[in-house]
């Protein structure tokens, strides 16, 4: 059984003025195991961070379901309802917002504790927050808990919101761009960390993030999900995909990224001109294919019929991933030309 999965979500909010609605999340389709790391990747207004806000409850889907350990999400009553809002837990981008710059880190990371009634007093308390903070690697731990968020670095303050989630025993990690705010000195020991706590605990990490060189080093054996417009466009295991990339966007993305290395430059950099470098708006989306204003293959058909995200089966008849383009194999064989 998934950990997790949705089926047919839609998320949508109002457009206001009366100007009917935004689609933020457009049919995602997604299964998490156990223990995997899956990461999400696109550009600002992709929906990334609106569908990692519907996995843990934050955002009630418009349509759709959404399944934990096999159940309804939506039908979870008591403890089984308790045991979701524990088990999927959310580390957000901005570290100072998400914690109260009023209290100490013992009063932020406590309060939780007493709510869910995990702890019954102060010294139980101490104990299970000094042994996950030691975990996060801030020692001694007894000199964290008397700071205040101010008095932190962004690095040490993003330890603590994991340190915050791990004392929830969770079996899901929500992680919206977790090291963006952070000095790109101490952005690999994060994602080190967050290793760790994925094999250590067998935690499930959603890893959202628009730099495919984070996803790539955190979700080295994982799945990656490519988003646009609200809307999944591509799918698969990491490594394959980046090296073999479907869709014309993901192929984008991959040429965007610098390497110092020629050799390990990709066979996409500088060979896909994109028509545009603005992303329509969500307020007026185009007609057909959401990425047809901006695509070198566009032709009629994509300016008229949304592709759907479907399995790619390769020449040799293997499944590598799912793709939404009506001519991921007329351009994957070459056949299909940018104008
Ligand atoms: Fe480009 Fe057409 Fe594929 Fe969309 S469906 S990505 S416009 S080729």
């Amino acid at each position: 059984m998934a950990l997790m999965e949705l089926h047919d979500v839609d998320m949508e909010f109002e457009s206001g003025k009366g100007k009917g609605t935004i689609g933020a999340v457009v049919n995602a389709n997604m299964v998490i195991e156990a223990g995997e790391i899956v990461a999400v990747i696109g550009e600002s207004g992709s929906g990334k961070t609106t569908l990692g806000k519907v996995m843990v409850g934050v955002h009630k889907p418009t349509r759709g379901k959404i399944l934990f350990e096999g159940k309804d999400v939506e039908s979870l009553k008591g403890n089984e309802f308790k045991q979701y809002r524990l088990g999927v837990q959310m580390v957000h981008q901005d570290s100072y917002a998400a914690l109260n710059p009023n209290k100490t880190i013992y009063h932020s990371l406590s309060v939780p504790l007493f709510h869910h009634k995990l702890v019954k007093g102060h010294k139980e308390a101490v104990g299970v927050l000094e042994d996950n903070l030691r975990e996060v690697g801030l020692t001694p731990p007894e000199h964290f808990l008397e700071k205040y968020p101010h008095q932190l670095s962004g690095g040490q303050r993003q330890r603590i919101l994991l340190a915050r989630a791990l004392s929830m025993k969770p079996k899901l990690i929500v992680a919206d761009e977790p090291v963006s705010m952070v000095d790109v000195s101490l952005r690999i020991s994060l994602l080190d960390l967050m290793t760790r706590m994925n094999e250590r605990h067998g935690i499930s990490f959603v890893y959202i993030t628009h730099d495919l060189g984070t996803a790539r080093y955190i979700a080295s054996h994982g799945r990656i999900v490519v988003m646009y417009l609200g809307r999944q466009i591509e799918t698969g295991q990491i490594q394959r995909t980046i090296e073999n990339p479907k869709h014309p966007y993901t192929q984008a993305l991959i040429s965007a990224v610098p390497e110092a290395d020629p050799d390990r430059r990709s066979d996409f950099a500088h060979t896909l001109p994109l028509k545009s470098l603005d992303m329509p708006s969500l307020l007026s989306l185009p007609q057909g294919c959401k990425f047809n204003p901006r695509c070198p293959y566009a032709d009629g058909v994509c300016e008229t019929e949304e592709p759907k995200l479907l399995p790619y089966v390769d020449e040799s008849g293997g499944a590598c991933g799912e793709v939404s383009c009506h001519h991921a194999k007329e351009i994957a064989k070459g056949l299909k030309t940018g104008g």
